[in-house]
């Protein structure tokens, strides 16, 4: 599921009195799309003496790009509550997910049955809902180097493309040869897909696990 606003902060009311004795006050919900986290709490700092400092303009913000189940969610919203009521309460931890996080963390786990972790965790399935969006066709050029190694270049699904870069890289007298073949794969999608004439060194057992047995000529 996405969730909604009305969905975060209905949890966010439930644990907050479940698991904050109602002491955390509700905080806006900004729904993002980004690439970077799937709940981030954000506020400002301000000093506010010697040495102390007062946390402001709290926000959850939550990550609609990623399909998650309701427990998931759940979670992450309990995860961002946590780092909410340490910065609410000045609280000083050594870490964002130090030991009184951690400790907070166990001790809801513990008490209610939840999953909490300290880092969001992502299934590789998730983390391309994340980053990759879509997998798009694309052209991969396999090419080995003279020395032994092997690199990766993606391409445009274009012919004239895939030639002018088959030309171009083999008058290297480092490369002994080169292969493309057509992908979808959202694997890819971490290279920047381009015509430029440049290589990147990459694993050749972990790229030939991606690569999938059609070959573009
Ligand atoms: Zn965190």
């Amino acid at each position: 599921m996405k969730p909604t606003e009305e969905f975060v902060e209905e949890r966010f009311r439930r644990f907050n009195a479940l698991c904050f004795g109602g002491l955390l006050p509700e905080v806006p919900v900004v729904l993002t799309s980004v690439k970077s986290y799937i709940g981030m709490c954000s506020y400002r700092k301000r000093r506010i003496g010697r040495g102390r400092y007062e946390y402001y303009d709290f926000k959850f913000r939550i990550n609609t790009r990623i399909d998650l189940s309701e427990s998931e969610w759940e979670d992450i919203i309990l995860h961002e509550m946590i780092h909410y009521y340490i910065a609410l309460n000045g609280l000083q931890d050594s870490s964002a997910h130090g030991p009184l996080f951690r400790k907070m963390m166990r001790f809801i786990n513990g008490t209610y049955g939840r999953h909490i972790t300290v880092t969001q965790r992502t299934s590789a399935g998730q983390r391309e809902q994340l980053t990759g969006t879509k997998a798009r066709e694309r052209v991969v050029a396999m090419v080995s180097f003279r020395d032994g190694r092997t690199g990766l270049k993606v391409l445009p699904p274009d012919k004239r493309a895939v030639a002018a870069y088959r030309r171009g890289i083999l008058r290297s007298p480092r490369i002994e040869s080169v292969e493309f073949y057509l992908v979808k794969d959202a694997w890819f999608n971490r290279y920047p897909c381009s015509r430029a004439l440049n290589v990147i060194y990459c694993d050749k057992a972990e790229l030939l696990r991606h690569l999938s047995g059609e070959r573009f000529e």
